[in-house]
């Protein structure tokens, strides 16, 4: 096995896989990581988003399970890297921007509580996987889609932290939301994810478990990719013996 960063097919992929609450951090983080890396960075909360958005456009209610499964495959969405990030279309139209709005944020949540929402979406995550080396993060990479990621971590704050992370990230994008109320609306979000029957939030076997809550973005940054190091760093080490 090998590990480059612009692999062939006699190369062996490394997946990074992350994971974590609302507002630990994931996205700025494995943007950096994957950039200095010259990885794939695959956001898969903008899949669950664009699943709600594309259920929402359609009009389907996505309780009525039956209805739901057929739509699925049908639905005009589709996923691809671009650029070594991921790039979502419906109808051929870029949708990925619009994905972040709040109004998206908790219907997304519910939505992703379906078990053929899931098992749709672990099928395009493992399929982009296969293009390249890849920092993927989201709520499930370490346990159900990468169990098997060469480095796997689970990035955490506390939660009044990750709520003012959240608000300036909002502010930047010219949208206002009050403190308690994004304080609760995350609340919420993390009972909902950590809470459903299927792919519970929680760190994966071996996942190295990080609060940033007290780390800027620099540092997060810098343990992942020294991670990363000693994991290539193993690996050559039991190549020569
Ligand atoms: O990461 P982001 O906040 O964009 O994710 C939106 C929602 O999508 C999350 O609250 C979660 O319910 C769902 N999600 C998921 N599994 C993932 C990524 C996101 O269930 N791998």
């Amino acid at each position: 096995m090998h590990w480059t960063t612009s692999h062939t097919q006699t190369e062996q992929i490394m997946v990074i896989a992350v994971d974590g609450p609302a507002g630990a951090g994931k996205s700025t983080v494995c943007r950096l990581v994957a950039e200095k890396l010259g990885f794939i960075y695959l956001d898969t909360g903008a899949m669950y988003r664009a699943v709600a958005w594309a259920l929402l456009e359609a009009n389907i209610d996505f309780e009525n399970h039956i209805l739901l499964e057929e739509t699925l495959p049908t639905l005009p969405l589709k996923f691809a890297i671009k650029d070594k990030a991921l790039s979502i279309t419906h109808l051929e139209r870029e949708i990925t921007e619009e994905l972040r709005m709040p109004a998206i944020t908790r219907y997304a949540s519910l939505v992703s509580q379906q078990p053929s929402v899931r098992d749709y979406l672990t099928g395009w995550q493992r399929r982009l996987a296969t293009t390249g080396n890849i920092v993927a993060e989201g709520r499930d990479m370490t346990t159900v889609v990468f169990p098997f990621a060469e480095v796997k971590v689970f990035l955490t704050a506390d939660l009044s932290t990750r709520a003012r992370r959240r608000q300036s990230d909002y502010r930047r994008k010219g949208i206002t939301v009050e403190y308690p109320e994004l304080l609760e609306q995350i609340r919420s979000r993390d009972q909902a994810d950590e809470g459903r029957g299927i792919a519970p939030l929680r760190p994966g076997e071996g996942a190295l478990i990080l609060d940033t809550s007290s780390l800027d973005t620099a540092e997060v940054v810098h343990c992942l990719l020294s991670l990363v190091k000693s994991k290539v760093e193993e690996e050559e080490s039991l190549m020569i013996r």
